[in-house]
C-alpha cells in the first residue's frame, strides 16, 4: 500500500471515530502569536511541546531554515495576515541548531538537480532572466545572525504596525531547549 493510501485509510477512520473532536478550536490563535520556524522533521512535535503549544494556540509558518528571505514573499504575507486578520499580537522566529540550511551551499543542490534531469540550459536561462539561483539556494552561515536578520526584516517591514514584539530564538532539535536571541519586548 502506498503512503497516500495508508493516510487516506487512516483518515476515514479518524473522521468516523470523531477523533477530531479533541482538536476543535478556532482560526484565531489562543496565545495570540505567529511563529516562523523550520520545516525540520525533528520539530514536528517537539517544538509545540517545548513551547507549550496545543492545537489552536499559534499560527505556525514553516520553511527551510526559518528564514525570511523576501520582504514581499509569502512568508511575510502570512505574518502580516496573522497580525491584521487573525489577532496575532506577537511574532516569534524560531530557528534551530543543526539545521539543513546551515552552511548550505548552492553547488551540491545544483549538481543534484542536474543528476535528476534538470539541464544546464534551464539553469542558464533562469540566470539570464535575472534569477540568481545561487543566491536563492544559499543557506546561512550562522544561525544567530540568520535569526537576527529575519527578525530585523519583520520588525522594520513598512507594512508592520508599530508595537508588535518580534522575538528571535534558537531551539535545540534534540532537547527542545530554547535560547533567546532577540527579546522583542526590549526593541
Ligand atoms: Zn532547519
Amino acid at each position: 500500500m502506498t503512503i497516500l493510501n495508508e493516510m487516506l485509510e487512516h483518515n476515514q477512520k479518524f473522521v468516523e471515530n470523531h477523533e477530531y473532536e479533541k482538536y476543535e478550536t478556532t482560526k484565531y490563535p489562543n496565545k495570540k502569536m505567529v511563529i516562523l520556524t523550520c520545516m525540520d522533521t525533528r520539530l514536528l512535535e517537539l517544538l509545540p511541546k517545548a513551547l507549550n503549544l496545543g492545537n489552536g494556540d499559534a499560527k505556525i509558518i514553516k520553511d527551510a531554515g526559518a528564514i525570511l528571505s523576501h520582504p514581499f514573499g509569502s512568508v511575510m504575507r502570512s505574518i502580516l495576515i496573522a497580525v491584521y486578520q487573525l489577532k496575532a499580537q506577537e511574532v516569534l522566529v524560531v530557528a534551530h541548531h543543526d539545521c539543513g540550511m546551515s552552511g548550505l551551499t548552492p553547488e551540491p543542490v545544483i549538481e543534484s538537480m542536474k543528476e535528476r534531469g534538470i539541464s544546464e540550459e534551464t539553469i542558464d536561462t533562469l540566470t539570464y532572466s535575472g534569477i540568481d539561483i545561487k543566491q536563492w539556494l544559499h543557506g546561512f552561515d550562522n544561525v544567530t545572525e540568520s535569526v537576527e536578520n529575519s527578525v530585523g526584516i519583520i520588525k522594520n517591514h513598512p507594512l508592520m504596525p508599530k508595537g508588535v514584539p518580534v522575538h528571535g530564538l534558537v531551539i535545540d532539535p534534540k532537547t527542545g531547549k530554547l535560547d533567546l536571541i532577540v527579546n522583542g519586548y526590549q526593541n
